[in-house]
């Protein structure tokens, strides 16, 4: 893709997200765009940041690191959010890196997390991720755990918990495990929905996403 092709898809994909939002009588200001720009090379990441995009979305730790040191050099008001799994041995690295955590999902990471951001004094937002659609295959909290397990990750490990996120299952309405992560949210007093990728995000923001990841609508399939 060239500049301008990222430029324009940028472009679209955000006055997609404001007449999301505006249609669903909600404030735009209040959905986030996070540019997933996993497995994509850092000259293509560069053009989405000279266009003036700023939160972004990858999905392993060593990938980012390697990415991002020198594009956070150039843009220190840039903000990283990790959307894949987070192992216990990359904590550390993750803390320095990512802005935000979206996909805390079992208590041997919660408790690491804890220590993690104790002994370095980072603590990125978190989100915790359900796995909505109940998948074997996929990472994240079932949805009759996550009471416990958000109430653990807020009393006893004190994390900062902004949110939750969701992928759902290919092949099922999407609507259906937003509707059900606004409620477990809900439920639990928490405000951060992150949910709603390049096929969906406009659903999403119809159930309230306050974060939506889209990555090929920007740049371009994997
Ligand atoms: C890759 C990915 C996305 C972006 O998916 P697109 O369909 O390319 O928009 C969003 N969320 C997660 C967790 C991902 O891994």
């Amino acid at each position: 893709m060239n500049d301008q092709d990222i430029e324009n898809n940028l472009r679209t994909v955000q006055a997609a997200v404001v007449q999301a939002a505006k249609d669903a009588a909600r404030d735009p200001e209040a959905v986030t765009l996070v540019a997933v720009s996993k497995t994509k090379p850092t000259e293509t990441i560069h053009k989405a940041l000279l266009a003036g995009h700023r939160t972004f979305g990858e999905n392993r730790v060593q990938e980012a690191r390697e990415k991002w040191t020198a594009l956070k050099a150039e843009f220190p008001e840039a903000r990283l959010h990790l959307i894949g799994p987070l192992q216990t041995n990359k904590i550390k690295d993750a803390l320095g890196l990512f802005d935000a955590i979206q996909t805390v999902d079992r208590p041997k990471l919660a408790t690491k997390l804890a220590d993690a951001m104790a002994a370095t004094g980072h603590r990125p937002d978190c989100f915790i991720q359900i796995n909505t659609g109940e998948e074997p295959q996929k990472a994240g909290v079932l949805p009759a755990d996550a009471d416990a397990f958000i109430r653990a990750c807020v009393d006893d490990y004190a994390l900062p918990i902004r949110g939750l996120m969701c992928i759902p299952p290919v092949d099922e309405e999407p609507a259906l495990h937003f509707a059900l992560l606004r409620e477990i949210a809900r439920r639990n007093g928490l405000s951060g929905l992150s949910m709603g990728m390049s096929d969906d995000f406009e659903v999403a923001i119809r159930f309230g996403a306050t974060h939506v990841r889209v990555g090929s609508a920007i740049f371009g399939s994997r």
